[in-house]
């Protein structure tokens, strides 16, 4: 059986982190690449999130995998330009 990582207390505010799955969303040339699933701790208090080591380098071998990202099922984002029209002056 896998034992259960202990992500340890929060850098920034000493709280202990919470196993969690998150979902990282990285901008990558321009595209941002959304990535389901990933286990991270996360703290309850501030929000700050950590992933283990081997977590981040398969993450940053996957933003390097441009033949996966080409292949990978695409979501719609909405996406708005801002309009200085729209700002009260
Ligand atoms: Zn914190």
């Amino acid at each position: 059986m896998k034992k259960k990582y202990e992500y340890g207390e929060c850098e920034i505010c000493n709280t202990s982190m919470k196993a969690s799955r998150i979902k990282q969303d990285f901008w990558i040339r321009g595209r941002l690449i959304v990535v389901e699933g990933v286990p991270a701790g996360v703290c309850p208090r501030c929000g700050e999130r950590i992933v283990k080591a081997d977590v981040g380098l398969w993450i940053a071998k996957l933003i390097e995998d441009s033949d996966r990202i080409s292949k990978a099922p695409k979501i719609a984002v909405p996406t708005i330009k801002f309009d200085e029209k729209e700002v009260a002056a």
